[in-house]
């Protein structure tokens, strides 16, 4: 069996630049030389699932422009299917990233290209990610489609696994479409939109009980909680020297997605995740850091 993986999401082209502390208004800062990464969380994560091994297409809209052809060939290069991306008329989604020696990043999002993605769009795309085992979706493309294309796909019995970032209120309807909603504290906190005391094991609770049939909040170095029907248990991360966690959620995101669709069970695939990211974040940058099956199952032994 070819394991299907679709993600519907946003492509970025990253713009970095190191800087030694951020400007004021009206002033020019002399910074380092560009770096320019492929980033965005629906490209991270169907790169992360093609490198886990899943049959994987990317669904989205770019710009008609270099750096559209760069975010395409970098997918391509991880194995991900791009033939169902769109070329609008807006430029492709960048983030403007200014990173200080305080650690302390300040980034800029154009969402361009990936806020083209309305729901006449998701519908024209409907027959590639209904046909998904796994439809992975993000709130980097506008919330209309999200909620539109998580409601239809749910209908129809495509199992669907939304990362609920960047963080949104989500209505309960959304929510039991949701098996699982991967999210982080923070956004888990947004989804429900309290902020009374709770315990990681509570909010996962909550989530449930607001509607998700399934839920995963990650913890960063701490792991991840899972909760569903059978209960909520903490599966904790690996021990590991940290270089850079850019984009170890959506190699998370990606990881799980690709083991749910080949079968594995969410305590399982969330295993498989937590290694994955654990790589992820021991070398620089999102997508080249992603490591394949064959490295993941070598540190899993
Ligand atoms: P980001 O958006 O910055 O990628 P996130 O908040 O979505 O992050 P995290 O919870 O930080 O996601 O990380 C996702 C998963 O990656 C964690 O559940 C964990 O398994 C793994 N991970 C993250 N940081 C570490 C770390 N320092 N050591 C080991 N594993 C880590």
């Amino acid at each position: 069996m070819v394991s299907n993986v679709m993600v519907l999401g946003s492509a970025n082209a990253d713009l970095v630049v190191e800087v030694p502390r951020r400007p004021s208004g009206g002033e020019t800062l002399l910074g380092s030389d560009l770096h320019l990464f492929p980033g965005g969380k629906g490209a991270n994560q169907a790169a992360a699932a093609a490198r886990a091994g899943a049959a994987t297409r990317f669904l989205g809209c770019v710009g008609r422009d270099a750096h559209a052809d760069f975010l395409l060939q970098n997918l391509a290069d991880a194995g991900v299917e791009v033939d169902g991306v769109r070329r609008g008329e807006r430029p492709t989604g960048t983030a403007m990233i200014l990173l200080t020696p305080d650690g302390e990043n300040s980034i800029v999002v154009s969402p361009g290209a990936n806020y083209s993605i309305d729901v006449a769009m998701a519908e024209e795309l409907a027959p590639a990610w209904l046909a998904a085992d796994v439809l992975v979706l993000n709130l980097e493309v506008p919330l209309e489609t999200v909620v539109h294309v998580v409601g239809r796909a749910a209908a129809e019995g495509v199992r669907v696994l939304l990362n609920a970032a960047p963080a949104a209120h989500l209505d309960p309807v959304v929510l039991q479409a949701c098996d699982p909603l991967v999210v982080n504290e923070y956004e888990a906190r947004i989804v429900l939109g309290s902020d009374r005391e709770a315990t990681f094991e509570e909010l996962a609770a909550d989530l449930l009980a607001a509607g998700a049939r399934s839920v995963v909040i990650t913890l960063g170095a701490a792991g991840a909680v899972v909760g569903d029907a059978d209960g909520v248990e903490v599966v904790p991360a690996h021990r590991v020297e940290v270089v850079d966690t850019t984009g170890a959620g959506d190699a998370f995101v990606g990881a799980t997605a690709c083991e749910l669709a080949r079968g594995a069970n969410l305590r399982d695939a969330v295993r498989f995740a937590t290694a994955m990211s654990a790589i992820a974040v021991t070398s620089k940058g999102a997508q080249s850091s992603y490591p394949d099956r064959d490295a993941v199952e070598a540190f899993i032994r």
